[in-house]
């Protein structure tokens, strides 16, 4: 397969390889190959995207109108589409994932940017009724310089989640994507000065978690960082943050279930169900990973699910399958583990699907498994694989689908299948989670609703208008005028 030139950093539009020299490889998951490097940046490139940012939002960025700033994001996510045949390639073969699903993934990009494009001179403050002879006005204004710490799993996705989002609001933003996968936000970042976003408002940095991303989380020209990834690195990122009282906003997965009551309408459930595992090989924040099943239909619910398990091909992104390899050699290896110790546990493989013959036997494939059985205080039971693994547990009644669903430290969705309306409801009102889907599911697209957890999934929201607020904050000004 081709190689790739060098990627460069995006700083202050300009592309520049790191200051110390540094690089990384990019690996391909579909085969490990190495196929281009990466910019290893460490604290002085951070810096220096910090300052470019500072220096647009005090400069061309800053001045800019709110119509004028929604125009260029416009115009953004019409490059994105013109470009989309080319950015689902790359990100294809950066993470690995299906080509149909980096397609979506792009689609959702420029929705984004179209999205927030639109809302940009549609976000206002208030007045507020005060004193006899004043007028006061609650204004939103952005942050100012917004860091924002991108996983590997939907870099394009995230990225323009959060970005178009904040760059929307009026800031000026620093980008640390993943060290696994940042082709697309890169591509996208140029496309954004072709779009005529002045240099500096938006700059990326590449490199490590632990050096450019904690240099980035620890920088006290931020004023605001969204994260989104593991729990233990968003409490790293909270934690250094907090010193420069910095806030905020983490999304950190969670254990998502599928509860399917005995009058569910299972020709509509069961795909679902298995789309919410399988796509992107399980490594999505809102993957159903837990399927809880009403007794009475508990046998027949297991078999259809292990005939549509067996029927899945795991294959090279490239060649559309349904489940792609893992993102990483160290992904592989971190789900693997985690299979052996469901199954040591007592965890019953129920399906195993396919691995299609034409899988390099050095890239990173996990076929999905379904399993049962398996101890409700196990580990696969309550924390993220983050790979192709689902979980089947029995329940008795309303009661008891709510207690499991809500026995995980996360609270991040969930999906309740049913065709009686006030079971769908009350069972609403009782689970934790940011996003509750009746009938059907599908955090991934949905731009317009709010996104975020509960308990260890995090907090803040992004996406729907929610998620342009929280990348402003309140300046509150009182005239006293008689
Ligand atoms: P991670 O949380 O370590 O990485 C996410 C992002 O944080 C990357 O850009 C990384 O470079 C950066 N980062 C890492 N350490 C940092 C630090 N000290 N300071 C600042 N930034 C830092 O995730 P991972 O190690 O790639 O994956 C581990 C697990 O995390 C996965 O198995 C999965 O369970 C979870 N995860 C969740 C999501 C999600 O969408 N919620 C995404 C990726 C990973």
């Amino acid at each position: 397969m081709t190689r790739l030139s060098p990627r460069l950093n995006l700083i202050d539009g300009e592309h520049r390889p790191a200051l110390g020299g540094l690089t990384i490889d990019v690996v391909d998951p579909a085969d490990g190959q190495v196929f281009t490097t990466l910019p290893r940046s460490d604290q002085r490139d951070v810096d220096a995207a910090v300052a470019a940012a500072r220096a647009a939002f005090h400069g061309p960025w800053g001045r800019m109108t709110a119509t004028e700033r929604g125009r260029v994001l416009m115009k953004l996510s019409a490059l994105i589409t013109q470009a989309h045949a080319e950015l689902a390639e790359l990100e294809c073969r950066d993470t690995g994932k299906p080509i149909q699903q980096a397609r979506v993934d792009i689609t959702a990009c420029a929705r984004y940017f179209e999205y927030y494009a639109g809302a940009a001179d549609k976000l206002h403050g208030e007045t507020i009724p005060y004193a006899q002879g004043s007028t006061v006005m609650a204004l939103r204004v952005p942050h100012g310089v917004t860091g924002h710490i991108v996983p590997w799993n939907y870099p394009a996705q995230i990225f323009g989640r959060s970005v178009a989002a904040a760059l929307a609001a009026g800031n000026a933003c620093v980008v640390k994507p993943a060290e696994d996968a940042c082709l697309t936000p890169l591509r996208i970042a140029a496309l954004a000065l072709d779009a005529g976003l002045p240099p500096g408002a938006l700059n990326i940095v590449c490199g490590l978690g632990t050096e450019a991303g904690a240099a980035l989380a620890a920088h006290s020209g931020i004023n605001h960082i969204s994260f989104t990834g593991s729990p233990q690195t968003g409490t790293a990122v909270a934690q250094a943050a907090a010193v420069n009282h910095v806030p905020v906003t983490l999304e950190l997965g969670g254990k998502s279930p599928q509860i399917l009551f005995a009058d569910a309408d299972l020709d509509a459930a069961l795909p679902v169900v298995i789309n919410a595992i399988v796509q992107n090989a399980g490594q999505t924040c809102s993957a159903g990973s837990r399927v809880l099943i009403e007794r009475s239909i508990h046998a027949e619910v297991m078999s259809q699910l292990k005939a549509r398990f067996e029927a899945l091909r795991t294959g090279p992104g490239a060649g559309a399958p349904d489940c792609g390899p893992l993102i990483s050699r160290k992904q592989l290896d971190r789900v693997e583990a985690k299979a052996a110790a469901a199954r040591d546990a007592g965890g019953r493989v129920v399906a195993r699907a396919q691995l299609l013959a034409d899988a390099p036997k050095t890239g990173f494939y996990f076929p999905p498994l379904l399993l049962a059985d398996l101890p409700a205080t196990h580990e696969v039971a309550q924390d993220e694989v983050f790979g192709p693994v689902l979980a089947a547990f029995a329940f008795d009644g309303e009661n008891d689908a709510a207690r499991i669903a809500n026995d995980t430290p996360y609270g991040l969705t969930a999906a309740v299948w049913t065709r009686d309306g006030g079971r769908a409801l009350r069972m609403a009102q009782r689970i934790d989670a940011g996003q509750v889907f009746i009938n059907n599911y599908g955090a991934g697209g949905g731009i317009e609703l709010p996104f975020g957890g509960m308990k260890h999934s995090g907090y803040g929201r992004e996406k729907a208008f929610e998620g342009l607020k929280g990348f402003t904050t309140i300046k509150t000004i009182a005239i006293l005028h008689g």
